[in-house]
């Protein structure tokens, strides 16, 4: 049922239309004037301003004509960079992109899927559930337009989201929570050929804290990294600012509170040493969740799945995505494959095949 020219086509025009991070007015505007032509009236909220961008989420509420539970369906408009200029075009089983860009089927797959989805269902007049909406701007770089979404407008409390990197059938029902650690410290200058002993080295500070910080690889589900040690100086002066940029993440918010104390402490004792100062700020940028394996949602849509003739696979994310925030505001939300593949990166291109299938998982879902 599924019109898979009619959706490629759509892809391929929506990827043409940039829209990085901040920069989502014109896929907003082109989503609207599609959702108003299949007959659908939405709104944007103004969730932009508060962001620093020029687009807004979009939301909307398509009442149901079965007896089924109302569900939502959820992608995020925004792409990160390079994403100005895209020139799709196919390549046997895939869509990718010329030049040096990314495709942007992150997550534009996701927003083109359930447009198709719903044009079927009012093309064929089908019977289906209450479903909402919900087109993220924000997303890449800190789920920031997900988490200014006026959530008391929503009516369901289950949600799909489509924005997961595996094949159609892989859903993540699991992924881990993140804080991110600003630290700067104040050492003090001193000339180092000179004086160096009345000078305080923040390098050398910032230097020990980490080497005792216990980084990476912790355990099963949870991880820590040093994204940026920044400090220039010349060499004759003993260097007295160091900055440092950090993360933890974990599947376990306990986990993810006691990995980020112990690199905070790291810093604290070193500084404590040295008569080094410290400031640092802690950022959540959003918790982890984890859905049983035989939740009754993760079931519905294993078993469309299976009857698709799809494999499927339950599966822990290592990345937060806008599930994390829906989930923590009370809205069980799982998030499937759309066929995107290497993400983020300039290989990045959509499984036509993947794609397809999952605009026919949307459509069951939908109709179910
Ligand atoms: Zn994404």
């Amino acid at each position: 049922m599924i019109n898979k020219e009619r959706l490629i086509e759509t892809f391929m025009e929506y990827v043409k239309v940039d829209s990085e991070t901040k920069n989502e007015k014109a896929i907003g505007e082109r989503i609207m004037h599609d959702l108003n032509y299949i007959g659908l009236s939405a709104e944007f909220d103004d969730a932009g301003k508060k962001i620093g961008s020029n687009g807004n989420n979009i939301y909307c509420f398509i009442p149901g004509n079965n007896d089924s539970e109302p569900l939502l369906f959820s992608a995020h408009m925004d792409t990160v960079t390079p994403g100005i200029g895209i020139e799709p075009y196919i390549d046997g089983n895939y869509i990718k992109s010329k030049g040096n860009t990314i495709l942007g089927g992150d997550d534009k797959s996701g927003i083109v899927a359930i447009l198709e989805a719903l044009r079927i269902i009012k093309e064929n007049n089908l019977k289906h559930r209450p479903i909402e909406i919900m087109f993220s701007i924000g997303e890449e770089g800190g789920l920031n337009g997900v988490k200014n979404f006026d959530f008391s407008k929503l009516k369901s409390n289950k949600g799909v989201i489509l924005d997961s990197s595996n094949g159609t059938g892989h859903i993540v029902t699991s992924a881990p929570g993140q804080t991110r650690i600003f630290a700067k410290i104040t050492g003090k200058a001193s000339h180092a050929g000179g004086s160096p002993e009345d000078g305080i080295s923040a390098i050398m500070v910032g230097a020990e804290a980490i080497t005792n910080m216990k980084l990476l690889r912790i355990d099963e589900e949870t991880t820590a990294n040093i994204g940026t040690f920044n400090a220039v100086g010349p060499t004759n002066i003993v260097s007295p600012l160091a900055e440092i940029v950090a993360e933890a993440r974990s599947r376990c918010n306990e986990k993810l509170k006691e990995q980020t104390n112990h690199m905070v402490d790291c810093l604290i004792k070193s500084c404590e040493k040295y008569k080094a100062k410290l400031e640092y700020e802690i950022e959540e940028c959003y918790h982890s969740y984890a859905i049983d394996d035989n939740d009754e949602l993760v079931e519905m849509v294993s078993n469309i799945c299976k009857n698709l003739g799809l494999e499927v696979k339950k599966i822990p994310s290592g990345g937060g995505s806008d599930a994390n925030v829906y989930n923590k505001n009370g809205i069980k939300a799982i998030n499937i494959g759309t066929g995107m593949e290497f993400p983020h990166t300039l290989e990045e291109r959509l499984s036509i095949n993947d794609f397809v299938d999952v605009t026919k998982v949307v459509l069951e879902i939908m109709t179910k």
